[in-house]
């Protein structure tokens, strides 16, 4: 089994949920006792969330990339970044690692395209809806990413940052995001990507019409293949 690294706590409330996701996929792969054999490096997420307002894009991705380097350092051989959001930064830390950077969106691209889907819904931070970083990695495997309008995106947004990365889980806000699915449903998404990684915490399959992509899921999946062989 090849050591997983987590390059984690953005927030670390979907990082426990990446922790739990990846014992529990290993263990149904290989039964018995087996568990997951992972290094985690869990970050400030204020020092993290400050960059991310200030625009300090260049001075976050100098961060996480030396973070990587220490997951690798203590015996990572395939790394994780636990957020959609941070992978802004991605280009940043592979180019620190000489072990692969597993990217979240290839993965999910990978997912819509076996599910035959081509248009799909983004919701996530309005970093991540906003800006090309995820949409394009999508658009690059042939997916066509729809994006809820400047209202809904700010609704989605503040759920996140004001609500679910605290941990807390409200029936209200489940049901207005899926309001917003519904819009982009209407707009033709076939399916929708939960593009932020506490998204799932909210909500899932079984609260939508459509085929769901949750990416902390699909991340953790698409690892544990890679780390089994
Ligand atoms: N975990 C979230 C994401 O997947 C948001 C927190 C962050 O900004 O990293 O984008």
């Amino acid at each position: 089994m090849r050591t997983i690294g987590l390059l984690g706590g953005m927030s670390w409330e979907s990082s426990a949920l990446y922790y739990r996701l990846l014992n529990e996929a290993v263990r149904d792969r290989l039964g018995g006792l087996h568990s997951a054999r992972c290094v985690l490096l869990s970050v400030d997420f204020a020092e993290i969330e400050r960059l991310q307002v200030s625009g300090e894009w260049d001075r976050a991705g100098e961060l996480l990339a030396a973070d990587a380097e220490a997951l690798e350092g203590a015996g990572a051989e395939l790394v994780l970044l636990c957020t959609n959001t941070m992978h802004r930064v991605a280009p940043a830390i592979e180019a620190a690692l000489t072990v692969p950077l597993l990217h979240i969106g290839d993965v999910t691209a990978d997912a819509v395209t076996v599910a035959g889907l081509r248009r799909v819904g983004l919701l996530g931070t309005a970093f991540t809806m906003e800006q090309p970083f995820l949409s394009d990695r999508l658009a690059a495997r042939g997916l066509h990413v729809l994006v809820p309008d400047p209202v809904d995106r700010e609704l989605v947004h503040r759920v996140i940052y004001d609500e679910l990365v605290l941990g807390v889980v409200r029936v209200e806000s489940r049901q207005a995001v899926l309001a917003v699915v519904e819009r982009l449903m209407a707009e033709g998404a076939e399916g929708v990507v939960l593009g932020c990684t506490e998204l799932e915490l909210l909500l899932g399959q079984d609260d939508v019409a459509v085929p769901v992509f949750p990416t902390t899921r699909l991340h953790v999946e698409a690892a544990v293949a890679v780390a089994l062989g």
